[in-house]
């Protein structure tokens, strides 16, 4: 299938942001934004299983294509750590970061889920779908973050 380079990418991205994402962890200035990131870090470890069994399942290695759209999202996100060090600008840089790799992730997703729907594989596609709810649910939390830095940040400077 023509599509499949494309989009398998997916599992290195995965593996790429569970070795991020500690590092944001620490980077990060609010107690939410932490939070935030720990838990999702959590949730990005279950969604290398569910990727592999994914290929289970389509009878394919699990290999670990690499993703050079994914590999510029990362590096700005280490820009913005060293760039905005120590300021306050640095959550606002970090949220903007980490909704960016989730967008990402919610547009692969939810093709391979599509996909595997029209090729029938049910259970698959069923994985991909859970996987795909909680990139979601981590933009949307994201969002509320960023909402209550921005806040937080202008009352600062008021
Ligand atoms: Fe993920
Ligand atoms: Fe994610």
């Amino acid at each position: 299938m023509a599509k499949e380079p494309k989009t398998l990418d997916i599992l290195f991205h995965e593996h790429k942001i569970v070795a991020t994402l500690p590092k944001m962890n620490e980077a990060a200035q609010s107690k939410q934004l932490k939070d935030a990131f720990i838990k999702h870090l959590a949730e990005t470890k279950v969604h290398v299983e569910r990727l592999e069994e994914v290929f289970k399942i389509i009878g394919k290695k699990p290999e670990q294509k690499t993703c050079e759209a994914m590999m510029g999202i990362v590096k700005e996100g280490s820009e913005i750590m060293e760039e905005y060090a120590g300021t306050p600008a640095l959550d606002a840089g970090l949220l903007a970061a980490a909704q960016a790799v989730e967008h990402y992730e919610m547009s692969r997703y939810g093709t391979l889920r599509t996909w595997a729907l029209e090729l029938g594989m049910k259970d698959a596609a069923k994985l991909l779908q859970t996987t795909l709810d909680e990139e979601q649910a981590t933009d949307i939390a994201l969002t509320s973050i960023a909402t209550k830095v921005v806040n937080q940040n202008a009352e600062k400077a008021a």
